[in-house]
């Protein structure tokens, strides 16, 4: 039986050429045929890169039909390199497709990893890296988006949103009605000569941001941690915290326990104070 071709997914520079991997230049003189999302442009990287491949063109409104020519040519043996117009394919770009019905047809699938202006962005953005949600671009049918919004609302970790260099006014605009003074970073025309970190609140950006060009990413800050138990028992006095508990019902014992811990203060302490309570 023939063998089957490879999928690989290669990440490309999202503005400046220098950000692409030696392993992504090798995959891409290695690879039979380059899938591209937009050839011309894909065009203009190979010939940077002295490179001359078969392209064929793989964009979103002909996923669907181009995954299955894909396919058929990775069946046949041929290995495959996706590329998007920048940065990583399937972050907000055509790739999804093509990976699950590789999948199902056992084809391997290599990511080549490299640029991506999500994680650009929020690694110097100054806002929590530790969690954080990828929202993509937000949806345009008002309805989606209202409902999008109130989830974002609602979320502790760090929002990442893509953004069209047009519509950054009045996705701000619909931000700040929901978020009010939330942080945001804009990371504007990241690894360009004209990058910039634009930081401060939503209610005092849009001054900063009039008029300004180029491709986005927006950092904002999530929604305030509910306190944690020792914030919430400290506003109370010892015998409220006692009947907090008492009133589930709780034993003597056990309650003098967790208020102890409530508190971080040791056991003994908590039982002197309720020694005749
Ligand atoms: N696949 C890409 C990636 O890995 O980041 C994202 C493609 S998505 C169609 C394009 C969006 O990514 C832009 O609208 C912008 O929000 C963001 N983006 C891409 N390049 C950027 C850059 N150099 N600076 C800021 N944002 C960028």
């Amino acid at each position: 039986m023939e063998k089957f071709g490879e999928l690989y997914l290669v990440a490309t520079p999202i503005g400046n050429m220098e950000d692409i991997t030696l392993r992504a230049i090798k995959t891409l003189k290695n690879v039979d045929i380059i899938a591209a999302e937009d050839t011309r442009h894909t065009l203009k990287l190979l010939n940077h890169l002295e490179i001359s491949k078969p392209l064929i063109s793989y964009y979103r409104h002909n996923e669907d039909v181009k995954s299955d020519v894909l396919i058929e040519k990775l069946k046949e043996g041929k290995n495959i390199a996706l590329v998007s117009d920048a940065g990583t394919p399937g972050i907000s770009d055509p790739g999804e497709e093509i990976v699950k019905k590789c999948i199902e047809e056992n084809i391997n699938i290599i990511p080549i990893p490299g640029a991506c202006a999500m994680v650009t962005a929020l690694v110097a953005s100054g806002l929590d890296t530790k969690e954080f949600t990828f929202y993509g671009f937000l949806p345009m049918n008002k309805k989606l988006r209202k409902a999008k919004l109130a989830e974002i609302s609602e979320n502790e970790n760090t929002i990442v949103i893509y953004e069209a260099p047009h519509k950054l006014d009045s996705t701000l605009e619909d931000l700040k009605q929901v978020l009010k003074d939330r942080k945001i970073t804009i990371a504007r025309e990241l690894t360009k000569i004209h990058e910039e970190f634009i930081r401060g609140n939503l209610e005092n950006i849009e001054d900063k941001v009039s008029n300004i060009k180029g491709e986005f990413v927006l950092i904002i800050e999530g929604k305030k941690k509910e306190s944690s138990s020792q914030d919430k028992f400290a506003n109370m006095s010892l015998e409220e915290h006692y009947e907090f508990y008492a009133k589930e019902g709780l034993e003597k014992k056990e309650i003098i326990k967790l208020i102890a811990k409530d508190r971080k203060v040791a056991k003994n302490e908590i039982y002197r104070y309720f020694l005749n309570y």
